[in-house]
């Protein structure tokens, strides 16, 4: 099959799916959905090339992921096969989406059987239910369900897809523009992942692994004497003083992003927010907190439990403390007994000692999100 290549999509944004997490970041095993289906098609087969289209914002991330040829998708399912097809030049080309996880090799192989005779091969599976089309019942023998992955002569489908129109499948295209379209018998166990509830009908894929990431952060900010509070752990403390800093400061929601960016293995705030962009002017860390917990559940993780450790000489904290917890609670979706707020001095050691400026510490665990939670019966 070595002039075959595998496009595997997956920069699908997720949205009929109904979990905090994407489709193509829900974990089997210790492996990312995409990267689970990439793995499980090396295996089925020697292809030439193996393309995985992204989302422009997941594409790093992914490269963590290891060695895989991953190109940026686009805003349809069809403008991302185009941007991969750009990438393939074997004489065929097996179109997968992400969420077709559990595809058998006997299928493969009646695929590649079936396309020396046609442009482009698709498995289908019968009906076997009475089907009735504008109130009329029609032979369920001329019925087929359409499958993916499709097999097409890759010259074949880069022509269909040069036109404007959008199709559900590469078949439909292929057939549109003139192409050969012939039909082998799918799998019922190769069922497409869509809604929540599938995922316990995918045979194929592992409970989520038990593991626990833990991550820490460290944030300092000086004291800024022409404001008049400062904002701690998402609360104002009318102090008298604030922070010098390009957002609103607050020293303790950088130092636990930075905690969960470290759990999550997504780098530091300074790389998802430069200083130097002048978007980040003045912004509510809430909101930068907000935008981490979006991204880490979208990578399929949950948080257990956050532990942050101000230090401090002035202002008082103690009264804020329970304050503190509250709002990081609300904020981060933990119950308050997930959430530790600790406030600390130097004994007037040091820059904090001196009333410089504040510190904080934080530490943050993450699992995956467990997809087989409430979806077991
Ligand atoms: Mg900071």
């Amino acid at each position: 099959m070595g002039n075959i290549s595998l496009v595997l999509l997956a920069a699908g944004s997720s949205t009929r799916f109904g979990l905090p997490v994407k489709k193509q970041w829900l974990r089997t095993g210790q492996k990312p959905l995409w990267q689970f289906v990439a793995d499980r098609f090396a295996k089925l087969g020697t292809f030439s090339d193996i393309i995985i289209t992204a989302s422009a914002q997941e594409l790093p991330y992914m490269r963590l992921y290891g060695d895989y040829h991953i190109v940026t998708g686009g805003a349809s399912r069809q403008e991302s096969l185009r941007n991969a097809l750009n990438e393939v030049s074997s004489e065929y080309v097996l179109v997968s989406d992400v969420a077709r996880a559990c595809f058998e090799q006997e299928t493969l192989q009646r695929l590649t059987d079936a396309i020396q005779h046609a442009d482009v091969a698709v498995p289908v599976i019968d009906v076997s239910d009475t089907v009735v089309y504008h109130n009329e019942t029609i032979d369920r023998e001329h019925v087929k369900r359409v499958q993916t992955p499709q097999l097409s002569r890759t010259s074949v489908l880069k022509q269909a897809l040069q036109s404007s129109e959008e199709f559900t499948d590469d078949s439909s295209a292929v057939v549109a523009a003139g192409g050969k379209r012939v039909l082998v018998n799918g799998s019922q166990e190769a069922l497409k992942i869509t809604f929540p509830q599938d995922l316990l009908k995918a045979s194929c894929l592992q409970p989520p692994a038990p593991d626990t990431f833990s991550g820490t952060g460290f944030d300092v900010h000086a004291f800024d004497t022409t404001k008049k509070s400062l904002m701690l752990c998402g609360v104002e403390v009318p102090c008298g003083y604030g922070f010098l800093a390009h957002s609103d400061g607050d020293v303790a929601i950088h130092a636990l992003i930075d905690a969960l960016l470290g759990a999550s293995g997504m780098g530091d705030i300074g790389e998802l927010f430069p200083d130097t962009d002048e978007r980040y002017a003045g912004i509510d860390s809430k909101k930068l907190l907000q935008d981490v917990l979006q991204r880490l559940r979208g990578y399929g993780f949950e948080l257990v439990n956050i532990d942050l450790t101000i230090i401090a000489q002035k202002p008082r904290l103690g009264s804020y403390k329970q304050e503190f917890r509250k709002t990081l609670a609300q904020l981060t979706e933990l119950p308050p007994v997930h959430v530790n707020i600790k406030a600390t001095t130097t004994e007037k050691l040091g820059f904090t000692g001196r009333g410089e400026g504040v510190a904080v510490m934080a530490s943050a665990n993450l699992k995956y999100y467990n997809w087989m939670q409430g979806h077991t019966n």
